[in-house]
């Protein structure tokens, strides 16, 4: 076997600004001896994101979990609510957590997102909402979607946490919805270590939620309504101030990263891509479906070997975990989950590594 001379290389690392750009920051915070609170970072934060992401609201949080229970929570949901098991477990556990019943309908093995027309078979009389996720940043059916809420009367809620920086039909995808829950995670595109949104589109929406952040004080500090504590710390804010000015640089490269790997697997009979639209995806994830389970573990060890470490997302289907909801059979989202990973991509990585990925899956024949 070849000798491997580079050091690991996982499926990701946080994009980080220089650090004295990060201190600089945070130097404010010594001086002001603002730590929390919704201090100026947050405030800061909140307005260059708006203005990024050209939103009209915004709410960041502590993570991108407590977005989605916040969401939740902002329309005192019960009941049912219908989802993707095709997902990373936060979007299943949040509807758990927050006392309701999460109901399965399986994905399109093209888009990997919730399929619309399998929705309306699974909504009863208990069904208070529709929690889809955008996944790997692909825009689920959204308008097939608002039509079935509509007329079931149902709330939309998004799991958007891969879907920062995509456009969908000349606006954000973050306004899409009644409320869209976003991830600032260390893995995410746009990173604030930990952190996390929620957009509502209504605007009394948004400040029940601003208050249900900041234990149901109005702006005033009166106590107007129940609440938690859902506040980003200062530090945090910094960082992604910190990574904001660099997000820019850090899309361009993800999605050179992708057409890279794009070119170089295309050809391979055992490999395909998630379906989506080029311009309305951030690149932030590099999946390829295999042929089978045996194949997949095949590259996984493959790169293995080599000091290079895929990881499988999402693996298992939501619906076969026990701990968070009964089994239901969900076929094609147990098939695709068997057989899906995701390659290296981060904004460190050197292209120059990817002929070399591509050749060792090459190699799994
Ligand atoms: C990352 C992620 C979350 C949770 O976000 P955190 O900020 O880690 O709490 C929720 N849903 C999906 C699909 C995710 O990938």
């Amino acid at each position: 076997m070849q000798k491997t001379t580079h050091k690991p290389i996982y499926v990701t690392t946080p994009s980080l600004a220089p650090l004295d750009e990060y201190t600089k920051i945070l130097k404010g915070i010594w001086e002001t001896g603002i730590v929390t609170h919704n201090g100026p970072l947050l405030q800061r934060l909140e307005a260059e994101l708006k203005e990024y992401l050209r939103l009209r609201n915004i709410v960041v949080v502590t993570n991108g979990t407590v977005a989605i229970q916040l969401a939740i929570k902002a329309f005192k949901l019960q009941g049912e609510i219908i989802t993707t098991p095709f997902s990373w477990i936060a979007t299943c556990s949040s509807i758990q957590w927050e006392g309701c019943q999460p109901v399965f309908v399986d994905v399109d093995p093209n888009t990997l997102n919730i399929d619309p027309a399998k929705i309306e078979a699974a909504i009863t009389h208990r069904t208070t909402a529709i929690l889809p996720v955008h996944v790997f940043s692909n825009p689920c059916d959204i308008e097939a979607i608002e039509t079935i809420a509509k007329k079931h009367n149902l709330k939309v809620i998004y799991d958007a946490a891969h879907a920062v920086c995509v456009d969908y039909k000349g606006r954000s995808l973050l306004e899409y919805g009644d409320i869209i829950a976003t991830s600032f995670h260390a893995t995410k595109i746009f990173n604030t270590g930990e952190g996390g949104a929620c957009i509502a589109t209504d605007d009394e929406v948004h400040k029940l939620l601003q208050r249900l952040r900041f234990f149901g004080h109005d702006d005033d500090k009166n106590i107007i309504g129940d609440g938690c504590n859902g506040k980003m710390t200062e530090i945090h804010a910094a960082l992604g101030l910190a990574n904001l000015p660099h997000l820019d640089g850090v899309q361009a490269k993800r999605k050179a990263i992708f057409e890279a790997y794009a070119q170089h697997l295309q050809d391979l009979d055992f490999i395909r891509f998630q379906q989506f639209d080029p311009n309305a995806y951030n690149y932030s994830y590099m999946p390829i479906i295999l042929d089978s389970e045996e194949r997949l573990l095949k590259v996984m060890n493959k790169l293995k070997e080599n000091n290079i470490y895929g990881r499988r997302y999402f693996y298992p289907s939501l619906n076969l975990v026990k701990a968070v909801a009964a089994y239901s059979p969900m076929p094609i989202s147990e098939d695709i989950a068997k057989r899906i990973m995701c390659l290296p991509s981060f904004n460190e990585l050197d292209l120059d590594m990817i002929p070399e990925i591509c050749r060792l899956v090459k190699e799994c024949v």
